[in-house]
């Protein structure tokens, strides 16, 4: 019994480790096929200023679908944060696709420091932002190659340092491989608060002028939410960041607040301002006041 067992386990293993190459080529292909929709209109640099945002009228639908932005208009000045906020499908995630030229808008335009990111190269582009995901893709390998991929040049410092500073350190100490042990199916299991912080410290080692979080509260609690946001908030000091927020309390001390809605900004400013205001926003805040205390 024990000779018939060890190779089903082997094959369950070998099972295991195909799937997850798998799952990482199809993401890969995937982010390849969104890349090769939009070829670069012009090799030329973005010329970084500080990184101020704008997005001027920008009308856009997915293929031929129905318009997902409408006349949709805002700027975040450089080195300033703007909370994007707004019920489930509002087009949040479609803005910071956006930013990212996944996609060409249908009409108006999307700038960075005054130049249209239509206009400019797409590595220069990729340089200017960094995205920390919903989802935080990790690669089958050691916690120090994943880190390494986004910032090739990092030293061994750098690495530990920004661990530090995303509060895994606890992580690789109690792990003999520390920055190498591998991550994923065969080694360090990791929460998806832990896993957000991994993208938090690829952000800190890349240090973009431009820096995007789409926040993953779904899978957080929240203790560890607000130590998430708390990080956040030391990573993009100084720097331009677009915060796109489900839970509001999170995002009660930011620059500005924008309501996103049927495509467009539905209203903006700082938090009282909109809670005094006695709109979406406050509605929107009420409503979820109400079932964190139910
Ligand atoms: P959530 O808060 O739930 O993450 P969101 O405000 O970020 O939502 P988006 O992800 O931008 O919303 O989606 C806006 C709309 O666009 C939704 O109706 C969604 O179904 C649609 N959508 C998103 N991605 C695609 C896509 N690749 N192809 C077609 N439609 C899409």
């Amino acid at each position: 019994m024990f000779q018939l067992f060890l190779p089903l386990n082997f094959l369950g293993f070998v099972y295991r480790e195909i799937k997850a190459s798998v799952a990482n080529i199809e993401r890969m292909f995937t982010l390849l096929d969104v890349e090769s929709q939009v070829p670069d209109k012009s090799e030329k640099a973005l010329e970084l200023k500080g990184g101020s945002v704008a997005f001027r009228d920008v009308t856009f639908a997915y293929g031929r679908g129905k318009p997902i932005l409408r006349g949709l208009d805002f700027e975040v000045p450089a080195g300033r944060t703007l909370a994007l906020v707004g019920g489930s499908g509002a087009g949040k995630s479609t803005i910071t696709r956006l930013l990212f030229r996944f996609y060409d808008v249908d009409s108006g335009s999307v700038l960075i420091d005054g130049q249209s990111v239509a206009d400019v190269s797409q590595t220069s582009l990729r340089e200017a932002l960094g995205i920390v995901p919903q989802d935080t893709v990790l690669f089958n390998d050691t916690l120090r190659n994943n880190l390494l991929y986004a910032c090739p040049e990092a030293t061994e410092e750098q690495l530990l340092e920004a661990v530090r500073m995303v509060s895994l350190d606890r992580l690789i100490k109690d792990s003999p491989d520390g920055l190498d042990a591998v991550v994923g199916e065969r080694g360090l299991k990791l929460s998806g608060g832990e896993k957000q912080r991994i993208a938090i410290a690829r952000m800190l080692l890349k240090r973009p002028a431009i820096m995007v979080f789409d926040e993953a509260t779904s899978s957080l609690d929240s203790q560890t939410e607000l130590s998430i946001m708390q990080e956040i908030r030391r990573v993009s000091a100084g720097h331009t960041a677009l915060i796109i927020a489900h839970r509001l309390s999170t995002v009660v001390d930011a620059d500005e607040i924008a309501v996103v809605g049927d495509g467009v900004i539905i209203e903006r400013g700082k938090h009282d301002e909109l809670l005094s205001s006695g709109g979406r926003y406050a509605s929107l805040w009420h409503a979820q006041q109400r079932t964190e205390t139910e």
